[in-house]
């Protein structure tokens, strides 16, 4: 059975169930598996999306009992509107990856479907006298997906904070009119970087109250990680099915990518076998990421933009780290004087053999707003499909970029959100004027003849019962005085 440990101890004595339903490691590192196992060959093939979710789960989390993974695996089907769960379609000479059919109509609802049944079937094996307290910072779309997926949990209170500012009336809405005995959202005055740095001070902080263990529903915690992996290998098991590639052939993903969690499960399955040739890293004007592929240096010490694309509006990628860990031979000394130097002066610099390493998969560029929207109204009149503006910051990204020897023979972009949750900005790209956003959604969709997805249907009339707002420095405090 796998054990899991720090990138920053290299120590490897944590279960499965340990490292989910604690969130980060206590030295601040994350939980990294010892290693990654080789999947079976027929995953290649396997259409099932339940089928490949539970050989994946046992194989990550085989530490959980046989009947939690199948009924994890399960829930996919009863929440999902399509029976493939992530359907690939075909789009001009590419393919895109749909990952936006679940309950909040954007790709964290995969992970978010089936963390709650690990975390609580965790607690309940570790900490059955607490309360799990999921702590999470959102850019938009994390938060309605675990406060969705957390609805009236037993044993779990969901607390996310959001940035004000920055996030679409859509995503505001969405998680300001979630109902649940166990949820609350909160905004910051300020912008993801701040609310993803107060949650990390509060991990290594601590609560003042014990009644209550700390967990995340960010893709820090190793439950979100592994179950995005499954996605990676239905796209290619639906590429094969049809005849587009042969079993075996490699292939291209290409990734809009902000905290890097989404591209790491593709690393991920890359290393358990699937025949993944390059891993493109797609980054909005807030180019951190494409720059640190192109550079070697990771620079934060930049102001953040606030892009078409929030989902991706982030200068800390936390999941980096992982990655660096991994390439790096598990060179915990090394990931711990990076991690020390990005915090003491907003950069480090990655010696260059390991970046030769990460540079034979990853390649990494960026799309501006302005070719965001030109790209989102072209795909729409050369294909009549519409595209969101994360997924047309990597459409764009991979039409530019030059093929290379021992690129793969399908391109697979990944649509991380639906359209229809930033409707001002595709009703702009389209030259479509819509006036109140809340209503855009709906106008949209008439205006196309496309149908909404059941997600955002009744969205707007929904009653706004999250209210609070605060500055950064005060999280703890709110947090200390909500729970006690
Ligand atoms: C979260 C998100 C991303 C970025 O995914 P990461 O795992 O943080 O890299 C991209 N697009 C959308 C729509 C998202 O919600």
């Amino acid at each position: 059975m796998l054990s899991f440990g720090s990138t920053r101890s290299g120590e490897f004595n944590q279960s499965a169930q340990y490292a989910i339903l604690n969130g980060l490691a206590g030295d601040g590192g994350l939980y990294v598996p010892s290693g990654i196992p080789d999947l079976p060959l027929d995953l290649w093939t396997e259409r099932s999306f339940e089928k490949t979710a539970e050989t994946i789960f046992s194989a990550f989390f085989g530490g959980f009992s046989k009947e939690t993974i199948t009924r994890a695996a399960l829930r996919y089907s009863t929440l999902f509107s399509t029976p493939e769960i992530t359907p690939l379609k075909q789009v001009g000479e590419a393919y895109v990856l749909e990952l936006f059919h679940g309950p909040t109509a954007a790709f964290k609802d995969i992970a978010l479907s089936v963390l709650p049944i690990f975390l609580t079937e965790a607690r309940r094996e570790l900490a059955p006298l607490q309360d799990i307290l999921v702590l999470t910072a959102t850019s938009g779309d994390t938060g309605s997906a675990a406060l969705s997926g957390f609805c009236n949990v037993e044993g779990t209170e969901v607390l996310v904070f959001y940035p004000d500012h920055g996030i679409s009336p859509i995503q505001k809405q969405q998680m300001v009119s979630m109902a649940g005995n166990n949820l609350t959202a909160c905004g910051i005055y300020g912008n993801f970087d701040d609310a993803q740095s107060g949650v990390k001070r509060i991990f290594n902080q601590g609560l003042n109250q014990p009644k209550y263990l700390l967990s995340s529903a960010n893709s820090i915690n190793i439950g979100r990680l592994v179950p995005q992996m499954i996605y990676y290998f239905t796209a290619y098991a639906q590429l094969v099915e049809q005849k587009a590639i042969l079993s075996g052939d490699l292939v291209n993903f290409i990734v809009p990518t902000g905290n890097f969690g989404d591209i790491l499960a593709g690393y991920m399955a890359k290393k358990a076998g699937l025949p993944v040739a390059k891993l493109i890293c797609a980054s909005n004007e807030n180019s951190v990421l494409a720059d640190f592929l192109n550079t070697g240096t990771y620079d934060r010490c930049r102001d953040l933009k606030q892009t078409l694309s929030p989902s991706m509006d982030i200068l800390i990628s936390s999941n980096l780290e992982r990655l660096l860990y991994l390439e790096s031979g598990c060179d915990a000394r090394l990931i711990s004087s990076l991690m020390k130097s990005l915090q003491d002066e907003g950069r480090y610099k990655v010696p260059s053999t390991l970046m030769n390493c990460i540079r034979e998969t990853f390649s990494g560029d960026y799309c501006t707003d302005e070719e965001t929207l030109q790209c989102i109204c072209r795909v729409y009149d050369e294909h009549k499909y519409l595209l969101d503006p994360h997924t047309a910051a990597a459409w764009h990204v991979n039409q530019k970029r030059e093929k290379t020897a021992g690129d793969g023979k399908a391109d697979i972009v990944l649509s991380t959100a639906s359209p229809f949750k930033f409707p001002q900005t595709v009703g702009k790209a389209l030259g479509i004027a819509l006036e109140d956003d809340l209503h855009a959604a709906n106008l949209l969709s008439k205006t196309l003849d496309l149908s909404l997805p059941f997600a955002l249907e009744g969205l707007a009339s929904r009653p706004v019962l999250h209210r609070d707002v605060i500055k950064p420095g005060a999280m703890s405090d709110y947090i200390n005085q909500r729970w006690s």
